[in-house]
Parts: C-alpha cells; sequence; structure tokens
C-alpha cells in the first residue's frame, strides 16, 4: 500500500513559497505524474492552496491535468512539438519554447489565429540539454519582432547542480541567466527548482520551479531534510518460513543462511520500482525494527531475514519506503538518487491519498 499525505505535500508548498519569498511566485512541478506519488491529486491540492503556477514535462500529462487548474499557467517544459499548436491552444497550454524554430512556429499559429499566444522562453545557460543556445539567443536578439505575438510569460532556466552549493557552475549560471534575461526587459524571470530555492537570493526570482522538495526528497542534502516526508510504502508478510543453516534463499540462491533463520516474503520486487540491486543492501522496518533483504530481489516479490524479530506474524505490515527507510538511503543503497526511486514506484500498488 502506497500512502501519500497530500497534507505534507502542502505543507512543502507553503515552505517553499515562504522561503522563496511570499511575495514571488512559487510553482508545482509535476512531471512524471507527480514524481510517481500521482499528478491529479497533488495538482487539486496544490491549487487549493493557492499554487497557480503548473509545469509538466509531456504535453499530454498538462493536457490530463488542465480542467483541475482554473485560472493558472501550466507550461510544458518540454516545448512545443511537431504538429501540436492545436493541443497547446485549445487547452491553454503555454509551452516553454527552447529552440528558434519552436518559436517560429509558435508565433506563425499566433498570427494565423490574429491573437497572442503565451509561451515560456527557455534559455539555456549551461545544461546543454535544452533551451535557447548562446547562439541562438543571439540570433533571436537580431529578429526580436518574432516575439511581438507571443505573451512572454517568463523566461527561465534550469541549474545544473543546485544540490551542490559549493558548484561553481551556480554562480556561472546565475551570472550567465541575469545577462540573458535583461534582453527581455520588463518579463518575468524562473529560475530555481527545489535545492536552487536554498541557494541564496542570488537564485530568487519571478516563479520558482520546485518538483523533488515538494515530494519529500531533501533539497539540501548533507543537511538535515527540512521537507516533511511524503510517501510511505508497506507490504504485508505473505509468508514466512523456518530456513535452516546453509540453504539458499529465492533466485541463484545468491543468499545463503548462516544460521537457522526465520524468512519472510513480500509482495514487492523489482517490477515496482524496487531495484533488484538492493538484495542484500536494504532493510525493511518491522515492528521498530529493521530486517534485512536477503537474497536476489524477484520480480514481484522479497524475502526478508526476520530472525531477530520472533513477533513477526503473516499479515504484518512492513514498511518499504518511509520515516524508517527515507527515499534517500534507498536511493543511496540502490546507487541512484531519490528522484529515481519515487517516479519508479510501480502502479500496482493500492493508493491511499491522506488528506484528500
Ligand atoms: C524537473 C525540473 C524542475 C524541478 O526540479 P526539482 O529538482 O525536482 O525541484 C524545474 N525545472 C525544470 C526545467 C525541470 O526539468
Amino acid at each position: 500500500m502506497l500512502e501519500i499525505d497530500l497534507d505534507a505535500i502542502a505543507a512543502n508548498w507553503r515552505l517553499l513559497r515562504d522561503r522563496h519569498g511570499p511575495d514571488r511566485a512559487t510553482a508545482g512541478v509535476l512531471k512524471a505524474d507527480g514524481y510517481g506519488l500521482g499528478a491529479v491529486a497533488v495538482a487539486k491540492r496544490l491549487h487549493a492552496e493557492g499554487c497557480r503556477h503548473f509545469f509538466t514535462a509531456h504535453l499530454m500529462e498538462a493536457v490530463e491535468i488542465r480542467p483541475l487548474l482554473p485560472d493558472s499557467m501550466l507550461c510544458v517544459l518540454h516545448g512545443l512539438g511537431p504538429g501540436e499548436e492545436e493541443t497547446f491552444i485549445l487547452h491553454d497550454i503555454a509551452p516553454a519554447l527552447g529552440t528558434l524554430g519552436e518559436i517560429e512556429a509558435w508565433a506563425a499559429a499566433a498570427r494565423a489565429r490574429g491573437r497572442r499566444l503565451p509561451a515560456l522562453l527557455h534559455i539555456d545557460t549551461g545544461m546543454n540539454r535544452t533551451g535557447l543556445s548562446p547562439v541562438e539567443l543571439e540570433r533571436l536578439t537580431a529578429r526580436a519582432e518574432l516575439l511581438a505575438p507571443l505573451d512572454i510569460l517568463f523566461v527561465m532556466t534550469h541549474l545544473v547542480a543546485a544540490d551542490t552549493p559549493g558548484a561553481p557552475m551556480n554562480a556561472i549560471q546565475a551570472e550567465v541567466f541575469a545577462a540573458a534575461a535583461a534582453r527581455f526587459p520588463g518579463t518575468r524571470r524562473s529560475f530555481a527548482n527545489s535545492s536552487g530555492i536554498f541557494l541564496g537570493p542570488r537564485f530568487a526570482s519571478d516563479l520558482a520551479r520546485p518538483g523533488a522538495a515538494l515530494y519529500g526528497v531533501n533539497p539540501t542534502p548533507g543537511d538535515a531534510n527540512p521537507m516533511a516526508p511524503v510517501a510511505r510504502l508497506r507490504a504485508r508478510i505473505m509468508q514466512l518460513r523456518d530456513v535452516p543453516a546453509g540453504e539458499g534463499v529465492g533466485y541463484d540462491h545468491q543468499w545463503i543462511s548462516p544460521r537457522p533463520s526465520r524468512i519472510a516474503t513480500l509482495p514487492v520486487g523489482y517490477a515496482d520500482g524496487y531495484h533488484r540491486v538492493l538484495g542484500d543492501r536494504a532493510e525493511v522496518g518491522l515492528g521498530g525494527q529493521l530486517c534485512p533483504v536477503v537474497g536476489r530481489v524477484s520480480m514481484d516479490l522479497i524475502t526478508i531475514d526476520v530472525t531477530d524479530c520472533p513477533a513477526a506474524a503473516i499479515g504484518d505490515w512492513c514498511e518499504v519506503i518511509g520515516p524508517a527507510v527515507p527515499v534517500e538511503r534507498l536511493a543511496t543503497l540502490a546507487g541512484t538518487n531519490a528522484y529515481e526511486v519515487l517516479t519508479s514506484l510501480g502502479r500496482r500498488f493500492h493508493r491511499r491519498y491522506l488528506g484528500a
């Protein structure tokens, strides 16, 4: 059972908003189905809290949540794809334009309809991934009339290493962005992601775009997590067995019982986003204790050693992710980040939204 605490998401959004500055806007990033936790439920709740700016990655993600977000800006970070103009216009969605080609196509759509169309202008300040390159920005400046039929709501950029406060790229990007944004006088700016909000006043802007921190991921790795925990994944013990010393458990008998052991089987596996590499590495919480995951992670099952938890019984709830086993810990053990753990969580769990 995946429990998602919408009250905690709302509290996290308010904390980020206050930290960014109460007279500045703070958006909600809902890409990848709200970082795996459910974009629809999160969109509704953030809107009720007063959030009025939202981002998804894909157009179809935005179309799904558009009806839940009246009087709000909804922006697609991937920008305008070929032939998508009609869908953007129909649903009043703003693309984050990141190439001259997109700008030309969106401006042509505006002229053809005789109306102004909303957009964000995405400027690449060092990521070398999306957004206008310095060369394209130069070309755009020479053809400023291209933007005439568009309402540029924000110029935006994205930080390369915001979660590493000492990274030299942060200051470089702040400088490059300030210079680039100055080419669009009077246009509002959008800069920080979750971690960027904690980097200091240089990274504040008219609109911050936090994602991960809303969902409880620590935006200040190395320091205590200021965010409230949001997701709790629990599973019941399906089976219990006594395994004599010297016998193997699970595929390939990767784990051999070093002593007479009590093994519990839980219905969670790598198909649910419990990464296979976590076998023989992670733990699961049970009755205030941590029980090691032993043997290989199967597609739909894990086995845990409950020898030192003599009260363990079939039907007992174990905590796979939660206060006892933070997402960050699983991420470290799996050699990834908390974002990937959350967005990998499978769709098979029964989901319960608290505070809905
Ligand atoms: C994902 C993303 C965000 C949110 O980043 P977090 O680190 O999750 O806060 C903001 N802006 C852009 C362009 C993104 O792709």
